[in-house]
């Protein structure tokens, strides 16, 4: 099947010529910069730092960054990132989490860890699309990244069609620690790392997870998340 953008040296949005896989019009245009939860990574109002569901609730990780909407054009790009085998837009995609992460401002993560994929789904696709931007971002960063310390030992059913606690149920042990490493967790600050939170569970299982190993603080950063609905 022919990609649908043009060949390197055309904005992959807008088809204008540049440098860069997105050029900075389309940037502006598509990703700036909105005012979130700072544990989920919903929008919320300018100036609410934290929705209602988290003030009712929090989830397992301390804080959350999104650094954009899972909306027309980056579902497209992420989309072909992940299932087309375009690992090189890692590259353009990594830019858009790193930019989120330094507005963010906090602290940085000793370790920069990536949501595992199955083993049977990994060796499909060829490629973790989580790790290609965890080790990116870590290396930006200047933060150690690890693709075998949280691990994923079980295949998972789909999730698409499942409910919120149907999701959480499915999930619940699916992710372990690697024995020989897991000490190194003990008290220390960790960032995972996905390429798209849609309802969260995936981020809330895997951060329960580095919990129970004795993360002391975990951030969740994902490139993108799904829209509340109304949004
Ligand atoms: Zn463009
Ligand atoms: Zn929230």
């Amino acid at each position: 099947m022919r990609p649908w953008w043009r060949p390197s040296g055309q904005c992959a949005v807008c088809g204008g010529w540049g440098r860069d896989t997105v050029c900075d019009p389309c940037l502006e245009r598509f990703a700036p910069p909105v005012a979130r939860c700072t544990r989920c990574g919903l929008r919320t109002p300018p100036g609410v730092t934290l929705c209602g569901a988290c003030l009712a609730e929090p989830p397992p990780f301390d804080t959350c960054v999104v650094a954009l909407d899972y909306a027309f054009p980056w579902d497209r790009l992420i989309a072909d990132f992940k299932f087309n085998g375009r690992v090189e837009l890692a590259a353009v995609l990594v830019r858009r989490l790193l930019q989120a992460v330094r507005r963010d401002g906090r602290p940085l993560p000793t370790w920069v860890l990536p949501v595992p994929l199955a083993p049977q789904r990994l060796a499909e696709r060829g490629y973790n699309q989580a790790w290609e931007l965890a080790r990116r971002a870590a290396r930006a960063l200047g933060c150690r990244a690890e693709a075998q310390l949280l691990l994923r030992p079980l295949p998972g059913p789909p999730q698409a069609e499942l409910n919120l606690a149907q999701r959480l149920r499915n999930l619940r042990g699916a992710y372990l620690l690697n024995p020989a490493s897991r000490r190194s967790l003990h008290g220390q600050h960790v960032a995972l790392v996905d390429d798209v939170m849609t309802t969260g569970t995936t981020l809330r299982e895997a951060a329960a997870t580095l919990r129970r190993a004795g993360a002391a603080r975990i951030d969740a950063w994902a490139l993108a998340r799904t829209p509340a609905p109304g949004d």
